[in-house]
């Protein structure tokens, strides 16, 4: 059987407006509907009617469909095809479609959001231990200042999409294996935005929003540990039509220091003390990140002895605790010894039977 012409099935001229092609579809489709109609024929006619209007209120399809007919690629549709592979979608889209909820579909250029970017920053290790205010510089879009993110010249140039009345969403009438239901779809004349622009904004060309080097000020937070990245909300790429921004991930990077490394929030260092501090005591002064500290170094310390000075760590503005900082003794052994010094080990290695075997340690590392 040869296809019918979609103008001629829905009885529209060729130059039928859109809404005189959505009238006709409506009037024809209850009159054919399986449901309504009891001739033997309905089926097939509201097929055809379905097939004619899913083309008819295309504007791309119908424009391939003036030009090349039912012959034309793409026109392969055909109920089946199109009723579930075309506008509709699948089987989920039609159920969220039924039962509400089911938007996300052909999303719409409503509120779309901005893109989160990302970028790194390096702090000194003091930085990131007592937190700083930073100001980054990064490209990305922002709101046009000139239009306020409208795209409008100006807001007598920004009017309700006739088609939709402002919604952004139109209600197309689909046959579904449920029956016939009314489906909202994106309205195809302001692409879901629900406003039309006469005269568009020259700085952005319309898109609302200008690419930039913006500079943003960041607070870091004290306690901030290499390799951790910071979340700045809404300070991504501008978002279109009234769109939230997106967010700014900053990735931080912490140098090390000179003499503290670090273990979350604790610190560690080495202290180096004469062999005469470690064998009598002796009141050492040890730096901290905010100033120093006494270390009373007990009579016979032995190297690697690990001492702890509790909240002279690194303090956390987010979670409120602090570390503290381990200092680690390194009995650091004389390398040139004057001859008064000789003479006074040798005297005390005399003295000192348990000694004996360190000293002669001492000796062949010096021979070494
Ligand atoms: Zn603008
Ligand atoms: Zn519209």
């Amino acid at each position: 059987m040869a296809k019918r012409d979609y103008y001629e099935v829905l009885g529209v001229s060729k130059n039928a407006t859109d809404d005189e092609i959505k009238k006709a579809y409506r009037t024809l489709a209850k009159k054919y509907h399986p449901d309504v109609c009891k001739e033997p024929d309905a089926e097939e006619k509201f097929k055809e009617v379905q097939e004619a209007y899913d083309v008819l209120s295309d504007p791309q399809k119908r424009e391939q469909y003036n030009q090349f007919g039912h012959d034309g690629p793409n026109m392969n549709g055909g109920f089946g095809g199109f009723d579930f592979g075309g506008g509709f979608g699948g089987f989920d889209d039609i159920l969220s479609s039924i039962f509400g909820g089911g938007r996300s579909r052909g999303a719409s250029q409503q509120n779309q959001r901005g893109r989160s970017l990302k970028t790194s920053i390096t702090l000194t290790f003091e930085e990131a231990a007592f937190g700083v205010d930073k100001e980054i510089s990064v490209t990305k879009y922002d709101t046009c200042k000139d239009c306020s993110g409208t795209g409008a010249m100006s807001s007598k140039d920004i009017e309700v999409c006739p088609r939709c009345h402002g919604t952004g969403r139109v209600v197309v009438e689909q046959n579904s294996i449920f029956g016939r239901v009314c489906a909202e779809n994106v309205c195809p004349d302001c692409n879901g935005r629900g406003k039309r622009i006469k005269n568009k904004c020259t700085t952005c060309k319309g898109e609302g929003r200008v690419r930039n080097l913006s500079k943003i000020n960041i607070r870091i937070p004290s306690g901030i540990e290499d390799g951790q990245t910071l979340t700045v909300a809404g300070k991504g790429e501008a978002g279109l039509n009234g769109g939230l921004a997106g967010d700014l991930y900053v990735e931080v990077h912490v140098k090390p220091h000179e003499i503290f490394e670090r273990d979350g929030l604790n610190l560690f260092m080495e202290m180096p003390i004469t062999f005469s501090q470690a064998a009598l005591g002796d009141n050492v002064e040890v730096p901290t990140l905010d100033g120093k500290c006494i270390l009373k170094v007990p009579a016979g310390t032995q190297t690697g002895t690990k001492f702890k000075f509790s909240g002279k760590g690194i303090s956390s503005s987010r979670t409120g605790s602090t570390g503290n900082l381990y200092v680690i003794v390194n009995v650091v052994t004389p390398t040139k010894l004057s001859l008064e010094q000789k003479e006074l080990f040798e005297k005390l290695s005399k003295t000192n039977e348990k000694s004996e075997s360190f000293f002669d340690k001492i000796k062949k590392f010096f021979k070494k």
